[in-house]
């Protein structure tokens, strides 16, 4: 199938590289210890990379899977933590088009702008992979939903200004789950942010929802349609982490190939150390086959086609390919690599969250194994 990019996602891929170039960059590290300024959030929606999925009537641009794959890429060449305001904007747009024509005029076009930040609540402490046995509840009352519970490993917990909360509507499994606009300012609504290893940008943590009242018409979707829609949202949302990951590994290796082009020992390059070079051929050859299957993925999502297994092995494959490269990286670097003046140790910090998050390598063999052999041989539905 032809998944090759249109002149489009060139120039794209121009524009983001230069912005994420000057002004993402040189800032990677700072967002370690201090929070993001909201007003970045807005800058990326001038520059056009969070609405790319929202409809132009809603003031996105209704663009391509593909061309969002390859803002997502640039993205991440400078700043892989950024690359969630893209993935959270892109998967929660595309619930909260399920919702009522007032939720999309509120909502969709702060996502779009940068203004609104709208997190995704599945996880909860005591369900991950195994996401169908949620127990957050949204019980009915006079026209209202009335939400209890506490979602866990939220992406933006501490920042964000709405969420997509799975809660059960209904009756066990994953047809008694239904999804939820909540937004975060409501009363009883309290936020923990955790203490994570890498990813310190998103202010990962739980959200607790004690008794919070949302009109029903902040259901998305019809009940009981909740997990399923989850699910769909994945499919693409994995491919645009994978390209996440690919592109802070090809930046990791871009700037080795150049040091080790400099660097010499024995008396010759690194570069001409073939203990040196064939580890980074390696390296190039997984991370471009990821990015294949990554792009063949986003194709078939622009063309309608299934593209569960392409984007579940993309999501195997990226975090993994790319942590490893930029373990390589950073040594290959020696005594430099190991300090926090480079940025190879954070880089590998950020890129293993996502070796979890979104769903583990496991899962997405299982995923794999049930689309290859069937639904009746899955070790789980
Ligand atoms: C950086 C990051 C961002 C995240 N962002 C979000 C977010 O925005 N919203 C959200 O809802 N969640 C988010 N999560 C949570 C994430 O989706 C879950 O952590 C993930 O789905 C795994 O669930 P768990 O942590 O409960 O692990 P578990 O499901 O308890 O699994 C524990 C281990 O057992 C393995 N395992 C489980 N079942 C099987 C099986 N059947 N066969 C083989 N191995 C198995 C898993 O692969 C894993 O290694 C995020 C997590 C991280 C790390």
């Amino acid at each position: 199938m032809d998944f090759s990019w249109r002149e489009e996602d060139e120039l794209l891929r121009d524009t983001v590289r230069r912005y994420a170039t000057e002004r993402l960059a040189p800032d990677y590290a700072r967002w370690e210890t201090e929070p993001f300024p909201r007003e970045r959030v807005v800058e990326l929606g001038h520059l056009g990379v969070l609405g790319m999925l929202i409809p132009p009537e809603y003031g996105g641009s209704g663009g391509r899977y593909v061309s969002f794959g390859v803002a997502a890429e640039e993205i991440s060449r400078a700043d892989f933590n950024v690359m969630s305001f893209l993935q959270l904007a892109g998967i929660t747009s595309g619930l909260l088009a399920l919702g009522s024509d007032d939720v999309k005029k509120e909502w969709l076009p702060g996502v779009a702008s940068g203004d609104a930040v709208v997190a995704f609540a599945l996880t909860e402490p005591g369900v991950g992979s195994d996401a169908a046995k949620l127990v957050t509840t949204a019980r009915r009352d006079n026209g209202d939903l009335i939400l209890s519970g506490e979602k866990a490993s939220c992406t933006f917990a501490g920042l964000a200004d709405a969420c997509v909360v799975f809660a059960r509507t209904g009756g066990p499994g994953a047809a008694g789950i239904s999804m939820v606009l909540v937004p975060l300012d409501r009363p009883g609504v309290t936020r923990q942010v955790y203490d994570s290893v890498g990813g310190k940008l998103a202010q990962r943590g739980s959200l607790f929802f004690d008794d919070v009242r949302v009109p029903a018409a902040n259901q998305l979707g019809a009940e009981g349609a909740g997990f399923v829609g989850a699910m769909k949202g994945f499919d693409f949302n994995r491919s645009i982490i994978a390209l996440g990951c690919v592109g802070t590994a090809l930046q990791s290796l871009d700037e080795t190939i150049a040091y080790a082009r400099e660097r010499t020992t024995f008396g010759k390059p690194l570069a001409k150390h073939e203990g040196v070079a064939f580890p980074i051929a390696e390296h190039l050859a997984l991370l471009h086959a990821t990015r294949l299957v990554a792009y063949e993925a986003l194709a078939r999502a622009d063309a309608g086609l299934p593209h569960t297994t392409e984007a579940a092995m993309a999501k195997w494959l990226a975090p993994k390919q790319a942590a490893e490269a930029i373990h390589s990286c950073l040594l290959f670097h020696g005594w430099s690599g190991y300090g926090n003046d480079l940025p190879f140790a954070q880089r590998h910090r950020d890129i293993i969250g996502f070796e979890i998050g979104d769903g583990t390598a496991e899962i997405m063999k299982a995923i794999i194994a049930r689309e290859a052999f069937g639904r009746e041989y899955a070790a789980y539905k």
